[in-house]
């Protein structure tokens, strides 16, 4: 079935008993046991509820794995994820992740005994540099936030099969929609849903999905005794916005692209990144291994004060934190995002005061031009 239908379908049947055509939200903790030594398949709603499990079972067949697990948030999936690594294990990460994925792993995982080293996962030969013999995982975003950094999927999945290593991929910028990595050879994805999936700005929400049995069993192992579940609430507003996320997504793709373009042409803008423009070093494998570029720009602006007025200065895209929603977001990740990640570090990656990331919405695109136009304008 076409991933269009699956959004609004998933491929389970709606809520049988009722046939209620929106899955219902079984708002309670606890299920009664039929009788002793039996179940109704739910017991207790950390280990598992209807409206997460229907939610899961979307994002499966979504993401083409066996399972899917709904976590509180991004940031709860990832925690989730590093319980399968025991002390002394070495991990080779993309060296431009989301920043609380880097501080996570500097501050949480290195002090439980894991070792990292990240690295520019776009060159193949600086992962292979990496490889000892206590590496377990290769850990990737593509594309990168903020700078936009593409990895080719199926060249990495040849390596960490190779090796023996587990492959994972955060998924979060494409979504399912436009990027499969698990159908492209990697083990795992990791998803915040608060971003495209909810779509919304409204709702937190995480994910991770696999294809292999062994390692669905240790992470649902985990997740039962962690306790950092989806609540039933929170699961049936995923669920909804994932019903729209294929109109979305080509709505928040179309005008990116629009705006891209048309930011490369004004005078206040020294440089713009968005893998769709066919000058992006990473447009050539994203065109390979995703149907879609996605919506998210950065650009940088002409010095740091154009910068800044540009945050002050835009009146219908709002200076906020986190993407993927139908408002569009600017954020500012030398202050934000990426403000744990040590000024160095940053600064080999282009990071800086004059450098801005847009999460493009689904307001008008002649609206958002005008809304960036007038606070590029104020800053002459
Ligand atoms: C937002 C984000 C996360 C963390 O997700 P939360 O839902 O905010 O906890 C992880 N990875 C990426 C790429 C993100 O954008």
């Amino acid at each position: 079935m076409d991933i269009k239908t699956l959004c609004v379908h998933g491929n389970t049947r709606n809520d049988d008993r009722t046939g209620a055509v929106s899955f219902p939200i079984y708002q309670s903790a606890t299920f009664a046991h039929p009788g002793v030594g039996e179940s109704t398949g739910y017991d207790y709603t950390r280990v598992q509820n209807p409206t997460r499990e229907h939610l899961e079972k979307i994002m499966a067949v979504l993401e083409g794995g066996t399972d899917a697990l709904a976590f509180a948030s991004g940031m709860a999936a990832i925690a989730c994820l590093a319980e399968l690594f025991c002390p002394g294990d070495h991990i080779i990460a993309s060296d431009d992740l989301y920043g609380d994925s880097v501080r996570y792993f500097n501050s949480i995982s290195v002090k439980n005994g894991l070792l990292f080293d990240f690295v520019d996962t776009s060159d193949m030969a600086l992962i292979e540099k990496c490889l000892r013999p206590e590496t377990k995982a290769v850990f990737i975003e593509t594309p990168t936030n903020p700078m936009m950094q593409v990895t080719d999927i199926p060249k990495v999945s040849d390596l960490t099969r190779k090796n023996n290593i587990l492959f994972i991929v955060d998924n979060t910028f494409l979504t399912p929609y436009f990027q499969r990595p698990l159908e492209l050879g990697a083990d795992i994805t990791v998803h915040s849903g608060t971003k495209y999936l909810g779509g919304h700005n409204d709702t937190l929400a995480g994910f991770l999905v696999t294809n292999r049995d062994d390692i669905s069993e240790k992470l649902r192992n985990i997740y039962k005794t962690v306790g950092t579940c989806l609540s039933p609430f929170d699961s049936w507003l995923i669920i909804r916005g994932v019903k729209t996320l294929a109109v979305r997504m080509e709505r928040h793709q179309d005008t990116a692209m629009k705006l891209a373009r048309w930011l490369c042409g004004h005078e206040k803008v020294k440089k713009v990144y968005y893998t769709g423009l066919p000058d992006h070093p990473g447009y050539a494998v994203s065109a390979r291994q995703a149907t879609g570029f996605g919506a998210m720009i950065s650009f940088e602006t002409a010095d740091r004060e154009t910068a800044r007025r540009v945050l002050e200065g835009v009146k219908l895209i709002q200076y906020a934190e986190s993407l993927g929603g139908v408002e569009s977001l600017i954020t500012y990740p030398v202050l934000q995002t990426h403000a744990d990640i040590p000024a160095e570090q940053r600064a080999a990656k282009g990071i800086d005061e004059t450098l801005l990331r847009l999460s493009v919405g689904l307001e008008a695109f002649e609206d958002l031009r005008d809304d960036l136009a007038a606070a590029l304008e104020e800053s002459k």
